[in-house]
């Protein structure tokens, strides 16, 4: 199942992203994510492929092969260009084929941590529109990209911005993923540049529920994604208790996905970071998507 003509053929959709885990604990939170999300029948689940995680490669492959032979899920690799070169790449992208992966998420990725600025591996590429046209020439793939409401933290301006997420359609990509996003109107600002672009490739809106707070800071911080006030107070007024953390998490996020619904917004990607609860709960109170 290629995700660009789902998209277009269904007109909405429903997907997952879920990380991959380090240790046992987050294995079991893996399982039980794949489980009881797998439940809403989601278009596909994305699973990521963090520098952080060691071996992440052959740790992003297993969980695929993973859902791709248990499960009835599509599941589609993210593939950064951090740690191989082209004609390693191009080695995983035939491999993944082979394993029948229809679908690949092509990234340039985040550094190492602690590297500072990203920096290609020799023979690799240092944008992510490179791998887009490396997948795409490759060929039996729906190609989608990361795409940044606010503008990914290394751009000079918007307007350049936008101008590289147009290179990453022309280079062969069908569809994208946002970045999170905490304030409507930043989504709906981008979509207009999107627009007057005429990049006509759905774009997929990421939802990532605010819980934990102090993980939410820190990653917006390091993303340049605003948390906006009314979101961070209603965060701390819910003080140091979990379950009302949650609570408030919850409650802002089906906020959202109602307004985004509302002004005609049809494509759900959750950063689940693989806290199933959370998100069923936040789904449970929006029939217009699991419907
Ligand atoms: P690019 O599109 O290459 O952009 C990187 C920077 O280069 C941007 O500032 C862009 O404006 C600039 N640029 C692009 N083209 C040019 C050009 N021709 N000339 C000059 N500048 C240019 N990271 C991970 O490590 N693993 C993951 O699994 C992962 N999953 C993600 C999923 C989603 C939905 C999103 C939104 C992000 C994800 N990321 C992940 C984070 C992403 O890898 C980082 O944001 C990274 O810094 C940029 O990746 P990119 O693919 O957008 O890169």
């Amino acid at each position: 199942m290629k995700i660009h003509k789902t998209l277009k053929q269904e007109g909405r959709s429903l997907s997952f992203e879920f990380f991959v885990p380090r240790d046992g604990q987050g294995e079991a939170g893996l399982d039980k994510a794949i489980a009881t999300l797998g439940k809403f029948q989601p278009t596909f689940v994305s699973i990521t492929q963090q520098s952080s995680v060691p071996n992440s490669l052959e740790s992003t492959k297993r969980v695929v092969i993973y859902i791709k032979d248990n499960t009835l899920l599509e599941p589609m690799p993210h593939l950064t260009c951090v740690e191989q070169n082209e004609s390693q790449l191009r080695e995983t992208l035939e491999n993944y084929r082979a394993l029948g992966i229809e679908n690949i998420l092509a990234l340039r990725g985040d550094p190492y941590p602690k590297a500072g600025e990203f920096c290609p591996p020799a023979g690799g590429f240092r944008h992510a529109k490179s791998l887009v046209k490396l997948a795409s020439s490759i060929g039996g793939f729906s190609v989608g990209v990361a795409v940044y409401p606010e503008g990914h933290t290394e751009s000079p301006n918007l307007d350049m911005d936008m101008s590289y997420v147009k290179e990453k359609v022309d280079a062969g990509s069908d569809f994208a993923i946002t970045q999170m996003f905490f304030q409507n109107s930043y989504f709906y600002d981008f979509m207009e540049r999107v627009r007057s672009k005429n990049i006509k490739i759905p774009i997929i809106a990421g939802i990532m529920p605010a819980v934990p707070i102090s993980r939410v800071k820190r990653f917006s911080q390091r993303c340049g994604v605003t948390l906006p006030e009314n979101v961070a107070r209603s965060m701390e007024q819910a003080g140091n208790s979990k379950e009302d953390a949650e609570k408030v998490a919850i409650e802002l996020a089906i906020r959202q996905c109602e307004d985004l619904l509302h002004n005609g917004i049809r494509y759900f990607h959750f950063f689940t970071m693989n806290q199933s609860d959370v998100v069923v709960k936040i789904l449970n109170n929006l029939s217009a998507i699991t419907d």
